[in-house]
């Protein structure tokens, strides 16, 4: 028997219908790339997302066109979110930081017909045009005052587009699954793969994303969201906000420690998120110009591990709550937030940061469950590590345009090549990704607990640690730093400091100073590199 509810399909479109009527005062504030603040409300977004999708059918854009964005997080920007998948078109957000080629061959692969992107990205948008000949128009997201005078692209202006298109505009109902925004994986080894997303799961995401125990995000709270709209929908928080009816500060281009810190206390935010380095750096120019923040509250580390010393910063010297997430662009990103439970709070406090440093407990959307490379389940006593596989109605089933359909997730679960534990209480902590790990005699040695225990030391600035081979036990950790400016320490030193934190045998066999460690364009270590990198080493004795 079926339930007799009214059934009506989740779409993105509802989440703005509902904040223009029901926040329709509540403001949108974005520092713009053209250098000023741009102000409006709930109400005025959705006047120009209808005016946006009118503009959209006007060229010839139909369901299921792919539409390209290079653009930082600002109303106009969010005003595509909306524009684009609201007439069930697909949003691609394109990632500026990628390589050339990795650029030309996402746009390429995804068919974008239009990309809309922003001033900043004008000289490379004139090096992609004509190695993407398919799509058929650039629409610069700007006014007709700052368009550039002459530019080798044929060029469309988003404001004049906009200006001659009506307010009125009913968006249409259809099938939740309908895809509706596209966003590729960096991929550091393979070609970049798209994860399609659905407006069903785009709805369920942003319902998870709301939880107390997730971002915990009410119409009280001031969102800045740091990461950015081009890396998975900047973890959903341009959904989420409308949902709860939030107030909504895009810092554009201006991700500098001293900017955000202006507009974090200027505009009252409460709420942030962004990856370690990004925080790293606040942190860094706090400490130095002596400052405390008077209205944030609580804010979200993830991306990439976060280092326990950087959570003990944020919590002890500025009363921030910081909340350590985990998440995959196929896991549309949110998978495990780090907060506590009831009978959590028993435990010393040394007890409960361990807990907090740890990538966190599932939200309700996601299942996980960790293996052995037999594919049997491991215990969930935080000990044993396994790898990691997830499932759930906004977890990826398929890449997009693959030749392989189903095989992705042919056990019903999805490989995150992750690795990780899982203790009782269901907190999972990642010890690496499945490449990354160091297999030593048998043993498994995690890359990041070595790594974070490095950055711990007051003379290090960055650090990376890889397997070497080694002709007894496989593999053998190596660590690599980068020194901080003016620090000087030896190798000895270093490995000294390792004593006692970890067992004896997860101590690195030795330490290679670099001036530089190379990153993924979303500002991951790239141990492929390192790999390569150090391709020939031999630890002493050890040849
Ligand atoms: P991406 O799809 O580019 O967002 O990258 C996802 C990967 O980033 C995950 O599979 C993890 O390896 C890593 N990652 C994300 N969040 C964390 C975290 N909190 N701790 C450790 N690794 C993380």
């Amino acid at each position: 028997m079926l339930g007799l509810m009214m059934n009506q399909p989740l779409r993105i479109a509802g989440l703005l219908e509902h904040a223009a009527k029901w926040h329709a005062d509540t403001e949108i504030v974005s520092r713009l790339p053209e250098g000023y603040i741009h102000r409006y409300t709930y109400h005025a977004a959705h006047q120009r997302a209808k005016q946006l999708a009118n503009a959209l059918l006007a060229l010839g854009v139909t369901p299921g066109d792919r539409v390209g964005t290079l653009a930082w997080n600002t109303h106009r920007h969010f005003e595509l979110y909306y524009g684009v998948s609201g007439i069930g078109a697909v949003c691609h957000t394109i990632n500026p930081r990628l390589f050339p080629e990795q650029l030309v061959y996402i746009i390429n692969h995804a068919a974008d017909r239009f990309i809309f992107f922003d001033l900043t990205f004008l000289p490379l948008v004139e090096r992609l045009a004509p190695l993407c000949p398919a799509v058929e128009g650039w629409v610069l997201l700007t006014d007709r005052a700052h368009m550039p005078a002459g530019s080798a692209v044929d060029l469309r202006c988003y404001e004049e587009l906009l200006a001659v298109q009506s307010t009125e505009f009913e968006w249409p109902v259809f099938d939740e699954n309908t895809a509706s925004s596209l966003c590729y994986t960096s991929g550091t080894t393979d070609e970049p793969k798209g994860v399609l997303y659905s407006h069903r799961s785009t709805l369920l995401h942003s319902y998870a994303a709301s939880l107390p125990d997730c971002f915990n995000c009410s119409s009280r709270d001031v969102v800045l969201p740091v990461v950015p709209m081009f890396h998975v929908n900047a973890w959903g928080i341009p959904y989420m906000t409308p949902l709860n009816g939030c107030k909504l500060i895009m810092p554009g281009p201006g991700l500098d420690a001293a900017s955000l810190y202006e507009l974090f206390e200027q505009e009252g935010v409460t709420f942030t998120a962004g990856v370690p380095t990004i925080w790293f750096g606040l942190l860094t120019f706090m400490r130095e110009k002596k400052l405390q923040f008077t209205t944030l509250k609580r804010m979200i580390v993830g991306g990439a591990s976060c280092p326990p010393a950087l959570l003990k910063a944020f919590d002890q010297e500025l009363g921030i709550e910081i909340r350590h997430a985990w998440g995959m662009t196929e896991t549309s990103p949110l998978g495990t937030v780090s907060t506590l439970k009831s009978k959590n709070l028993q435990l010393s406090e040394d007890e409960q940061f361990a807990l907090k440093t740890k990538q966190g407990r599932l939200i309700f959307g996601v299942d996980m469950k960790i293996v052995d490379d037999e594919g049997q389940e491991l215990p969930h006593d935080g000990v044993a590590f396994g790898d990691l596989l997830v499932r759930g109605p906004f977890i990826v089933g398929d890449y997009f345009g693959t030749a392989h359909p189903g095989e992705l997730t042919k056990t019903g679960w999805f490989r995150t090549g992750d690795v990780a534990t899982i203790d009782p209480d269901g907190f999972m902590q990642i010890t690496d990704r499945s490449k990354d790990v160091i297999k030593s005699g048998g043993e498994w040695i995690s890359s990041i607990d070595l790594e974070n225990l490095a950055v711990a030391h007051p003379a290090v600035a960055e650090a990376a640690v890889i397997g070497v081979p080694h002709p007894k036990w496989s593999e053998r950790p190596l660590l690599i730093v980068v020194r901080k400016p003016g620090a000087d320490i030896s190798q000895e030193e270093l490995l000294h400091f390792f004593e006692g934190k970890v067992a004896h045998w997860w101590k690195p066999d030795a330490v290679a100073f670099v001036d530089q460690l190379p990153h993924t364009a979303t500002g991951k270590l790239l141990k492929t590199k390192l790999r390569q990198d150090f391709a020939g080493y031999a630890f002493e004795g050890a040849r």
